[in-house]
């Protein structure tokens, strides 16, 4: 690990302030980092994927906690909040399930106890040569994505190229769903950036990043809107082991029945197959209308996996994905 100076933050003003004025170095990497949990950020620095110059703790910061709120105003969760404070909310579990499903479906319980809402949206892609020290891949700098022609079980179907990189969050997928927006204060002030907007693709933004966060923003809140659908809301996650493990795919799905059981409104939204939480837009439209058979379930799965282009060791994420789509769907008309 790169030695690094640790600064300690009590405001959000003071934080953004230390991140802004840390040397930047010659690199993305060596920028400043707020750290929260840690669980992703030390591991990260361990094997020199990023090396900053300075680590503002972000944990003493007061407000950036809690989650406020209920079903008909909608939440602000604070940046802070922890993964096992977001599955054991009462109101969350009792009115954005989904939600609650997805920081369950993360690590362990010891992780969860530390990673944070905000730390889990901003962790770092797990593709193994960008993680391997030894490896200079396209997202550290180098010339070449190697999970294009190499082993690329793990990667994106959708939206890869240049780089092949899946997003790894498993609350991202479900708060795109619902609609949720994040609160960011930097150097040039405060802005509420919708969740759909905030992840980037690698031939969209720059190439090194994942978000379109600066270096000196820090998510504060995540706001989830009130919405009558928030209720049937499900998320679906497969995963090679049954243990701690990212998801091979995984599907957040958020249903409005309308009169007669027809759906007024469809959220569908893909983990696992693409470098950003993957918006099955075209299922979702022709969800709409819809009484949720057999057959509608089917051509939904089929719709939204439409376009997929697998790599050589990826395409079984096609039908997997089908399969969870088809499954989140029932699962969420029903709820
Ligand atoms: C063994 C293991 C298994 C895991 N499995 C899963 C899984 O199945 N699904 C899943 O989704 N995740 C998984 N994770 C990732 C884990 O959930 C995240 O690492 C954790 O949520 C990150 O939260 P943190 O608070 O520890 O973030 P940190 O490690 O403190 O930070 C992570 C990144 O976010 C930035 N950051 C943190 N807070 C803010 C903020 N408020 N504003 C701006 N930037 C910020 C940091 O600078 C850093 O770049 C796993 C991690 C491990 C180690």
């Amino acid at each position: 690990m790169k030695a690094f100076e640790w600064a300690e933050a009590t405001t959000i003003s003071e934080a953004v302030q230390l991140l802004k004025s840390a040397p930047a170095g010659n690199d993305v990497d060596e920028a400043a980092r707020p750290i929260a949990g840690g669980q992703d950020l030390l591991t990260t620095m361990k094997d020199y994927t990023s090396r900053p110059s300075r680590v503002v703790n972000l944990k003493r910061i007061r407000g950036l906690d809690g989650i406020q709120g209920n079903a008909k105003a909608g939440l602000t969760i604070g940046a802070l909040v922890t993964l096992t404070q977001l599955e054991e909310h009462p109101v969350v579990r009792a009115s954005f399930p989904g939600l609650a499903e997805a920081a369950h479906s993360i690590a362990t319980p010891q992780i969860r106890n530390l990673g944070t809402v905000g730390g889990n949206l901003c962790q770092r892609p797990r593709c193994w040569y960008f993680r391997l020290e030894e490896v200079i891949c396209l997202k550290k700098g180098g010339s070449e994505c190697y999970a294009a022609n190499g082993e690329n079980k793990y990667n994106a179907i959708f939206g890869g190229g240049p780089s092949y990189i899946v997003h790894p969050s498993d609350l991202a997928p479900m708060l795109v769903a619902l609609g949720a927006s994040v609160s960011v204060v930097g150097a040039e002030g405060k802005r509420v950036i919708p969740l759909d907007k905030f992840f980037t693709l690698p031939a969209e933004g720059s190439i090194r990043r994942e978000n379109v966060l600066r270096n000196d923003d820090i998510i504060t809140h995540i706001q989830v809107p009130a919405s009558p659908v928030a209720a049937r809301s499900t998320y679906l996650k497969f995963k090679e082991r049954e243990s701690m493990d990212f998801a091979l795919a995984s599907v957040a799905a958020v249903v409005e029945l309308g009169p007669n059981k027809t759906v007024a409104r469809a959220g569908l939204v893909l983990g696992g197959v693409a470098p950003i939480p993957w918006r099955a837009s075209s299922a979702e439209k022709f969800l709409t209308g819809k009484t949720l058979s057999t057959e509608v379930l089917a051509e939904a799965a089929k719709l939204a996996l439409e376009g997929a282009q697998p790599l050589e060791k990826n395409a079984y994420k096609v039908p997997l994905t089908q399969t969870l789509v088809r499954r989140a769907l029932a699962k969420a008309g029903q709820a």
